[in-house]
């Protein structure tokens, strides 16, 4: 998930990364009292997650409270490139001397951090590592992690002013022992400046947290965001299920990871005789495919708007087919009974332990969604073609 700069600076101060005083506001009059506390001149920052805000309109500097009041009116509300501002953050202004660049960012192709420096940071950095790339030195992060020697290596490639070494060099490690202490997969800070008092301080910060770690990170829950995941990948998640969203239009639910991701595949193929049908989603019910569990995953996957089709591909091992049958035929009952829709196809492929039994439930049954068929490329043909006319 991408932190929004005062969350990013939030973590800046827990690690010791110079910063000045801010504070945020949701109004104007909000803004007003901030600066009024804060005195002189502070500079009024859109809170969205996106960059350039500077050069869109999204970063003011006001002079004293009145006109902070004035800058915020003018910008909570604003559009920034599709994002509704409806946070500013009111900081102290800096006197700025000189803007440098700074980031670590997970490179997975190399399987490592790089350490990206710049001493020509700001809002041009793009172009300056378009137009003069040696400007902008790229350096993978050594094993052991970045100390106050590959630091200082650091400022010294990049052509940081020997003056601003040390202080530069100190933030240096601390976003490092912020980005491992974090799982963070990109620590941005342009500009990093250095003011006219010779201070070096985190003027911006762009933060991207590991998705994946957020386990470990309990108490930056409240960083996310509705909008950083998929509302039903977020509901099966709380239910236990392992739920992915994908683009097309045939819901796929199975029992083992394996199967689910050849299920993938040959849908995919089927799907290429129907104009290009693809799966919607991959749902893995696991090993037990109990009736509490299917109901959970059918669930979960009709209510993706997107699905049109569903292929539940079921292989039976200790799970027997016929207590996955059984699951199907509760399962439906319970979403019914719920008021539910269920009225988009269910083809149901059952194979190995118990099948001929499982496949005898589903036929007495007969509900009008659920269409069996033997095989598994029949089925995902058959999916994806219903898919198609829907
Ligand atoms: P971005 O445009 O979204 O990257 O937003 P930034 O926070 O980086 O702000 C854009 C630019 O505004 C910075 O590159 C600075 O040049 C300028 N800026 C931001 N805060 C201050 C400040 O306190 N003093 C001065 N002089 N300039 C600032
Ligand atoms: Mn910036």
């Amino acid at each position: 998930m991408d932190l929004r700069e005062y969350e990013a600076k939030q973590l800046f101060g827990e690690y010791g990364v110079p910063l000045v005083e801010g504070q945020i506001a949701d109004t104007p009059e909000q803004a007003r009292l901030a600066a009024a506390g804060m005195g002189g001149r502070v500079v009024v920052k859109a809170q969205v997650k996106v960059g350039g805000r500077g050069k869109a309109g999204g970063v003011k500097v006001a002079h004293g409270a009145e006109d902070a009041r004035d800058k915020a009116e003018q910008i909570l509300g604003m559009d920034l490139k599709g994002h509704t501002v409806h946070r500013v953050l009111v900081e102290e202004a800096s006197e700025v001397e000189e803007e440098y660049y700074f980031s670590f960012l997970l490179d997975r192709a190399d399987r490592t951090f790089l350490s990206i420096c710049s001493a020509e940071g700001g809002t041009d950095i793009e172009e300056v590592a378009r137009e003069r790339p040696q400007a902008v030195v790229r350096t993978p992060v050594p094993p052991g992690g970045v100390d106050r020697a590959a630091a200082l290596e650091i400022c010294r490639e990049a052509k940081v002013p020997e003056g601003a070494h040390e202080c530069v060099a100190g933030a240096i490690t601390r976003l490092w022992g912020m980005a491992v202490g974090e799982d963070a997969t990109l620590v941005e800070v342009n500009p990093l400046v250095r003011t006219v008092d010779g201070r070096v301080i985190a003027l911006d910060g762009k933060v991207t947290l590991d998705d994946n770690a957020l386990f470990r990170h309990l108490e930056r829950v409240p960083f996310t965001d509705e909008a950083d995941f998929d509302a039903l990948e977020l509901r099966a998640a709380a239910k236990g299920l392992n739920y992915v969203k994908l683009d097309g239009q045939v819901g796929i639910i199975g029992n083992g990871a394996g199967l689910v991701m050849s299920t993938l595949d040959v849908v995919a193929y089927a799907g290429q005789k129907h104009g290009g049908v693809e799966p919607a989603n991959f749902l893995d019910i696991g090993g037990g495919a109990s009736a509490e569990v299917m109901a959970n995953g059918l669930e979960i996957i009709l209510g993706d708007a997107g699905v049109k089709s569903v292929f539940v591909n079921v292989f039976g091992g200790i799970t027997a087919c016929d207590a996955v049958a059984n699951g199907i035929v509760q399962a439906l009952e319970m979403l019914e009974g719920r008021g539910d829709d269920v009225s988009k196809p269910l083809v149901v492929r059952l194979d190995g332990n118990n099948a001929e039994l499982g496949r005898q439930i589903l036929t007495e049954r007969a509900h009008p969604a659920v269409r069996q068929v033997d095989t598994m490329d029949g089925a995902a043909a058959q999916a994806a073609e219903l898919a198609a006319q829907r």
